[in-house]
């Protein structure tokens, strides 16, 4: 992270798209809680700090009148607790890149802090406009992006911006540097053996990370709703389970790869089904390729989980992305929540394991064993396809295409 700020103003690029509720409480605030070290650095080395940020959807979810619904999505309800959490008052400016944002960060003083509004109240945000972007670049001497949970995004403040700083004036902040050398650790130069869990709903979705993770992991578990179409494609019968016709061929050609590279695949052998997709459903345990019509498979059963948890526990190296199940029910949450449990005594054991994904990671902070895993990745859609190998916009206009 830059280093040579003293009595320059930096803008910042965090993430604090935290929850609120509709009282503007936050009722998460580990994201805010992630960018602090960044500005806690900035403040000692005496900058004066700008933060902008985006904050859900505002354009996606606009008033009737088509307006942008201010009070929802104003980044102000994030100033009073991100004031306490410093021990300063934290200044607001009502517009990003706007008279206001000039007027407050041309009059910051080294030691304060500025959050200015909601960057996707300005629709280039979401289009990498150059002009939006040269307007917020104009508020700072030098660009930190610290939010890797957007760094997937070609958004105005998360990349185009930083064309607009010379390379000695431009870096990734503390949670960025953080998040980039867990993923390549594990990518680069992962510990034997190496167990890569990936659960969810979709294939689709994990096709590009199983497929590189084959390259190299020694154990792959594929879990939840994903399961059922390996399960089908290897002719089992998987009743009314989530499955993805067009992706049963590319499930056969990743079972005959993984075999080619000597990667043991954990496809769960038995699975609970239910009668139902809900809470109460009727249920019960069996084989995942002999499931009755009318039913389908929402957790790993009891064989399944015995193997994964020895993947787990002889690994070295380990990294969990998706649930096993539909763990927000707690009649099928116990792969999930027994996988959580299972990563952070290995890891106490001494392997290293990174958790991506927000299922993933809220079923580790719902299981009390946050502090007890390697790494927990604030990036879920970023952390994905960094794994999966993409060049990420926010990182490559940081860096150059190295990265
Ligand atoms: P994803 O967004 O692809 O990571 O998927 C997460 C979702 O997958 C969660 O909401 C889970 O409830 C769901 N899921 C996990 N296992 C299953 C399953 N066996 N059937 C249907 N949905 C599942």
């Amino acid at each position: 992270m830059l280093t040579n700020v003293s009595n320059k103003k930096v803008l910042v690029r965090v993430d604090f798209n935290v929850p609120i509720n509709s009282d503007h409480q936050i009722t998460d605030d580990t994201r805010i809680q992630k960018a602090l070290p960044t500005i806690k650095q900035l403040l000692d080395g005496n900058a004066a700090v700008i933060l902008m940020s985006h904050l859900g959807r505002p354009q996606k979810k606009k008033l009737e009148n088509g307006e942008i619904d201010v009070k929802k999505f104003s980044l102000k309800q994030v100033v009073p607790h991100l004031s306490t959490l410093l021990g300063i008052d934290v200044k607001f400016a009502a517009d990003c890149g706007g008279d206001e944002s000039i007027l407050k960060a041309r009059d910051l003083k080294v030691g304060e802090v500025l959050v200015i509004e909601n960057t996707r109240f300005n629709p280039g945000e979401s289009k990498g406009d150059s002009d939006f972007a040269a307007k917020l670049a104009h508020l700072g001497d030098a660009y930190i992006n610290d939010a890797f949970g957007t760094a997937h995004r070609a958004h105005a403040s998360t990349a185009t911006i930083a064309s607009f700083f010379e390379p000695q004036d431009r870096s990734f902040g503390l949670l960025m540097e953080t998040e980039i050398a867990n993923a390549k650790s594990i990518l680069n130069s992962p510990k034997r053996p190496c167990t890569a869990i990936f659960g969810g709903a979709k294939v689709s979705d994990k096709i590009k990370l199983i497929e590189r993770f084959i390259n190299f992991a020694d154990n792959i578990v594929i879990g939840g709703g994903m399961a059922y179409t390996f399960i089908k494609a290897q002719e089992g019968s998987i009743g009314n389970s989530l499955v993805e016709d067009d992706y049963l061929d590319l499930a056969k050609d990743l079972i005959a790869k993984a075999k080619e590279y000597d990667v043991n695949l954990i496809i769960p052998e038995d699975s609970v089904i239910a009668d139902n997709f809900a809470a109460d459903a009727n249920t019960q345990t069996v084989l995942s390729s002999e499931i009755p019509d009318g039913w389908m498979g929402l957790d790993v059963g009891p064989k399944a989980i015995e193997k994964i948890n020895a993947a787990i526990l002889g690994a070295k190296s380990i990294i969990w992305n998706g649930p096993l199940g539909v763990f927000e029910m707690e009649a099928f949450s116990t792969g999930t929540m027994t996988v959580a449990d299972t990563v952070a005594k290995a890891s106490q054991n001494g392997a290293y394991s990174l958790i991506g994904g927000g299922d993933s990671v809220a079923a580790i902070n719902k299981s009390g064993n946050a502090d007890k895993v390697s790494f927990i990745s604030t990036g879920g859609g970023a952390m994905l396809e960094f794994l999966e190998g993409k060049q990420l916009p926010g990182i490559v206009a940081i860096e150059g295409d190295k990265a």
